[in-house]
Order: C-alpha cells, then structure tokens, then sequence
C-alpha cells in the first residue's frame, strides 16, 4: 500500500498526551500538562450553560458570534492600547492550536522561511513543514533564555515569510522584554516579514511585569497576527475557543483556512467567553496574583529538595535541572519520576525539533495548594528512599 503523509506518519504522539495518559494509568500528580486543576469562574460557566439550553445550537456565523468579536476588540485596546475593528479584523478559532495552524496555512506559501525560536510549542514546525515553509530555527539557551540579536539576525533573510514567537514563552516561562521585541520588530520591518505571535499566556504576567504585544511597536499593526486562547485566560482549557487579530489582507487568507479546518467553534462556549473578556480587572488581577503565588510556592519547594530553578516570568510553567533526579536524560527522568515518586513533569527536550538540551525538565503549577504540597511530598519522600 502507498505510505500516508510522511509529514504526521511516525510523529511521535504529543508529549502532554504521553505524559498525561502515564499519569492518569499510575496515578501519579499531573505537572506536566499544562492546564489547572480548578475550572474557571462560575459566571462564565454559567453563561456557557444557558446559552447552550437557549440555543441555537446551530451552526454560528464562520468567523465567530458577534459578542465574542467584539469583546476581543475591546479587549485589545483595553489591555493593549491597540483599536481594532471587530468586523474585519477578529475571528474566533477552536483555540489557539487552531489559530495558529491557519495563520500558518494563510501566510506561508511553499518555499517561504519562517523563522521559529526554539524551545518551541511542539504544534508550529510540523505545521510549518506542512505548509511548505522552511523552518529556520534560533536557539535561547537556559538558564537564562537570552536572545542573541545576532543569531535571530542571522536568521532572516529576503525569503522570510514571517517569525512565530510565543511571549510569555512556553515552556521557558521567559517574557520577552521590550528590547528583544524592538530586535524582532526592527527585523520583521527591514525584511518585510509578519509576526504570528502567540500570546495565549498574555495575562500569565508575573512580577508586575505587563504583557507587551508586538503589533502595539511602531509600524507593526498590520504585520502582526495575534493570537489569543479563552483557555489560558480563563482557566477554561477543554472549551478550544482561541481568537485571532489582524489587519484585514492578512485575516482573509487566515479565515480561508479556517473554513476548511474547522469553519465554527461551539456558539455557547464563545458567548460565555464574551462575558469573561469583560471581566472587570478585579478578575485579571487576582488571576495573576494566585498564579504567581504557586509559582513561588512550588519554586520554593523544588529549591529546597536541591533543584536548580529556573526564572519564570509568565506562563503556567517553570523548569529545572534534572539534578537531584540522579539522571542527565530528561525524558528518563520524566519517566522515573512519574512511575517511582508519582509526580508527572515534562521533559523539555520535548521543544526542540533536534539536539535538545537534555537536562530540563517543565513543571506546572497551576494547581491547588494542596496539591502542588502532596506532589513535594512524593518528591521528597522518594529522593530519600533513592539515598538511603
Ligand atoms: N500555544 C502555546 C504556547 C500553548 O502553550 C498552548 C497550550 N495548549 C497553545 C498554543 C494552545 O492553546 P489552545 O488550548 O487554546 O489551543
Ligand atoms: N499547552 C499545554 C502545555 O504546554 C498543552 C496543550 C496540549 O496538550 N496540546 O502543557
């Protein structure tokens, strides 16, 4: 029989499944996986639940409910500063994963660069791949996770059809500064290049840090498409509704894509996303402050059973050494880790398309208190029978 697409036959199966299917078999705690452990809050839930008893239940308009566009509009210029045209300018996706593989199918021709920064979220390089593009690939390296200008610089060229770039960053944790978004910008200008820019965590920001979007620099308003998750924001991450902004010549060929990828998301789930994207900031700030409260918590507690702690600036994440695992392989340790002490982490040589760093390993931290403790617990309590 003739082979299947060589570009998805013999992937391997994405590691938040892998890790999370081990998990669920051993009964070991979930850090691995990004996604929290307490649904998100009751107003939005409940607008999701009357919606879907009132109907329609029906196909909803291609390129999302009005309420929806318009409350990401508003959202943009509420925490963004940036006007756009809910109209012409916004549409919904079945998340972020979604959003992405269409701006990618509806910027990227055969042949096109695209410049990716590794570590990268495992989704854009077989997308990329599928589309044609050419991946080129720039490396931040931990612990720090600092942007050589001139390895990034070195990676564009007239063929570059566009940059992805995730901030906050999965699964460094790593917010681009003003600064290294200036780089970025400078080059996507003297290149005549777009941005993707996947900002799912954009209200992941810790340390009284704001989120800074690449499309609110000087001349890349119509460069950029950027993209949300109702996931990330509202602690909702099973529903899938992502949202996508872009100046109008650059969305048409994105919703071109999504009308064949999944042409609607459900009509209940993107009213009740509304009613939390306007949310007064009450919401967004407690939001933050919890998070960063179990980033701290579960940071402090890794530290003190002799792990190297990487900085996290945003995102659900924070990553170690392998250290006191006693294992240099990070996927082993993963393994290990899950099967002996009963806490599921994810290995971050899992972000890299080749040549990985082989030593880190992602923990995630939105999880109740209680959990992320009993999880120290079984850390500790195993790396002392692993001495003894
Ligand atoms: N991008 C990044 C960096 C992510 O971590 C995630 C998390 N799943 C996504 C995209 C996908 O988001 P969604 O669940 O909305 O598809
Ligand atoms: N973004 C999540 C993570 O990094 C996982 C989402 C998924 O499983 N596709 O853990």
């Amino acid at each position: 029989m003739k082979p299947t697409n060589p570009m998805f036959t013999g992937l391997p199966t994405t590691i938040f499944e892998v890790m999370s299917s081990l998990a669920r078999e051993t009964g070991a705690i979930n850090l691995g996986q990004g996604f929290p452990d307490v649904d998100g809050p009751e107003i939005i839930r409940r607008a999701a639940a009357d919606a879907l008893m009132a109907g329609p239940n029906q196909y909803p308009p291609m390129m999302g409910v009005p309420e929806l566009r318009q409350a990401v509009a508003e959202a943009s210029l509420r925490f963004q500063g940036i006007p756009v045209d809910w109209q012409k300018e916004v549409m919904v996706t079945s998340g972020a994963t979604e959003a992405i593989t269409d701006a990618i199918l509806g910027l990227v021709a055969p042949g096109d660069e695209v410049v990716l920064i590794e570590p990268l979220y495992d989704s854009y390089l077989p997308i990329v791949r599928q589309a044609g593009g050419i991946p080129k690939l720039v490396r931040i390296a931990p612990p720090k996770w600092e942007l050589d200008p001139d390895a990034l610089a070195a990676a564009f060229s007239d063929k570059t059809k566009a940059i992805l770039i995730n901030s906050p960053m999965n699964p460094a944790g790593k917010v681009f500064s003003r600064a290294e978004l200036q780089i970025i910008a400078d080059l996507c200008l003297k290149f005549d290049a777009y941005v993707i820019a996947d900002e799912v965590y954009e209200h992941l920001v810790y340390d009284g840090e704001q989120h800074l979007s690449l499309m609110g620099f000087e001349g890349m308003r119509d460069r950029v498409v950027r993209i949300g998750s109702a996931g990330k924001t509202f602690s909702l991450t099973a529903w899938k509704i992502g949202y996508v902004t872009a100046a109008p010549n650059l969305l048409a060929p994105i919703a071109k894509a999504h009308q064949f990828v999944t042409f609607t998301t459900p009509p209940d789930l993107q009213k009740a996303v509304a009613v939390g994207l306007r949310l007064g900031d009450d919401y967004y700030a407690d939001f933050k402050t919890g998070l960063q409260a179990k980033r701290d918590r579960l940071s402090a507690g890794l530290k003190s059973l002799g792990f190297d702690v990487l900085h996290s600036g945003g995102t659900y994440f924070i990553s170690t050494d392998t250290g006191p695992l006693g294992l240099q392989d990070d996927a082993e340790a993963c393994l290990k880790m899950t099967r002996e002490a009963g806490v599921a982490a994810v290995p971050v040589s899992a972000f890299y398309a080749a040549d990985p760093p082989s030593n880190f390993i992602r923990f995630c931290f939105c999880k109740q208190d209680h959990v992320l403790d009993e999880a120290l617990n079984r850390l500790g309590d195993w790396l002392k029978r692993q001495r003894s």
